[in-house]
């Protein structure tokens, strides 16, 4: 096992753990840790070694010519003792001694089952664009976007850019609700101009309102083509295609601030204004501290670096601007809230946990997601309750269960 030493030590490399890490240099010794081959997260992932965005390429470059340490491919687990924490990497564990932590995890997709949804080509939106990223051919594909969230149309919009046939993007949403959400952006004029963009680019694909997936099938003929079935306003629509890209939002990932002691409410990592946690040198900043968007990520990050390295007066500067991003995030949340009808969309055979192959009607007789998983393994397989868990919640209203480690799937040898 080999052992990484640093004054700070940065979860994440997306926005929020790349913002924290380059003033915390200013003042210490640095390593930032993430599971990608490439810094960026879920927004700036590097699209084969190409980094799109000249913000996020300023960002990497200067990390990499810093004196942070970087390291990729490296999975953090759980903690170790007090002021360690053990990472799985492709050469083994590595053992990270910190004296401050940055918990930047960021966020993932909300899945809600429905009749279907485990056939194949029917992947999480941002699934389906980091694939595309990765490589895979969308080219002339045909694809149903569908769920909730501005997501959908960043999804839309990337993969309409690599040759995709975007048939519409469904979202779940009240049209007089988005309007009111975009009428109120007036104070936020980056993400006008950005809506703007995508709208115009994105002006031959129908945005269906007050509109959500129902089930799909298996079409006949060709091997992997699907009939999505979609309800708007009170009809069933029928559309064809060769994916389905569906997101219900995000959730933010809370597991290793949970199980280093760091209070959670409400499915957020609780900070104070700067950005610590109920655990004094562990702070957190992005996605998991609630959903707000890039900004929220970067100016949370500024504030948390510059904190966890003494310079408060520095970290007070960007209070202003943060509050502006929650009351953002504030909105953005507001607008998008599942409505009821998504709660009916799974049947009693429909799969929840696809891990541990659990159907909707076996867990509809137990009070809490603990009696479930004890009788039924839900939320117990590899994902650990990543992808049901959220459903479990929206649906039957249970608290998630106790995170214990190792949060992620691990190597007998490595642990
Ligand atoms: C699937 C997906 C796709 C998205 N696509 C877009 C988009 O196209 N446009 C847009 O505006 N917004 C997008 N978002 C929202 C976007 O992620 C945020 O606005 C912003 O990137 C958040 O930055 P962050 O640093 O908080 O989190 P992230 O960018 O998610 O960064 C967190 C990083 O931490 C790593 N990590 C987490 N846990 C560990 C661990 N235990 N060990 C090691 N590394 C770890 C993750 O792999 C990730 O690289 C997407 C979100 C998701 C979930």
């Amino acid at each position: 096992m080999s052992e990484i030493g640093s004054e700070v030590l940065v979860i994440g490399g997306g926005a929020a753990g790349m913002s924290a890490a380059l003033p915390a240099s200013a003042r210490a010794k640095v390593t930032v840790v993430d599971d990608n081959p490439l810094l960026g997260g879920q927004i700036w992932r590097a699209e084969l070694g190409k980094i799109r965005s000249p913000e996020a390429k300023l960002l990497i470059e200067s990390l990499e010519a810093g004196k942070i340490t970087v390291i990729n491919n490296a999975h953090v687990f759980g903690p170790d003792s007090y002021g360690r924490l053990l990472a799985e990497s492709p050469d083994g564990t590595i053992q990270l001694k910190y004296e401050k932590l940055v918990l930047a995890t960021g966020a993932r997709e909300r899945f809600l089952p429905f009749p279907g949804w485990t056939l194949p080509n029917i992947l999480g939106a941002g699934g389906l664009q980091a694939m595309v990223k990765g490589g895979l051919s969308i080219e002339n594909k045909r694809v149903v976007v569908a769920g909730t969230g501005p997501l959908l149309f960043a999804v839309a919009d990337y993969l309409k850019a690599k040759g995709a046939i975007v048939v519409c993007i469904a979202e779940q949403a009240p049209a007089a609700t988005i309007r009111r959400f975009a009428l109120g952006l007036w104070r936020y004029p980056t993400k006008i101009t950005q809506g703007t963009a995508m709208r115009i680019r994105l002006r031959d694909v129908p945005y269906l309102t007050n509109s959500w997936i129902t089930g799909c099938i298996k079409s006949s003929g060709s091997s992997n083509a699907i009939t999505a079935t979609i309800s708007r306003r009170g009809k069933t629509v029928s559309l064809d295609c060769d994916y389905v890209a569906c997101g219900f939002h995000l959730v933010p990932s809370t597991e290793l601030a949970s199980v280093l002691g760091c209070r959670i409410e409400k499915g957020v990592v609780v900070v104070n204004e700067y950005q610590q946690t109920s655990v004094a040198n562990i702070y957190c900043a992005g996605e998991p501290t609630g959903i707000g968007g890039i900004e929220a990520s970067l100016v949370e990050g500024k504030i948390a670096g510059l904190s966890a390295t003494g310079q408060t007066d520095a970290a007070r500067e960007h209070f202003a601007e943060r509050d502006k991003t929650r009351r953002f995030g504030k909105a953005l949340n507001s607008a998008f809230a599942l409505r009821a009808e998504l709660k009916r969309l799974a049947g009693p055979d429909t799969i929840i946990c696809r891990c541990e192959d659990v159907e909707y009607g076996r867990l509809t007789e137990f009070p809490s997601s603990r009696e479930a998983k004890l009788q039924t393994r839900c939320g117990m397989g590899p994902c650990q309750g990543r992808i049901c868990g959220a459903a479990t919640e929206f649906l039957f209203g249970w608290e998630p269960g106790t995170v214990r480690p190792p949060i992620f799937p691990v190597k007998m040898e490595n642990l």
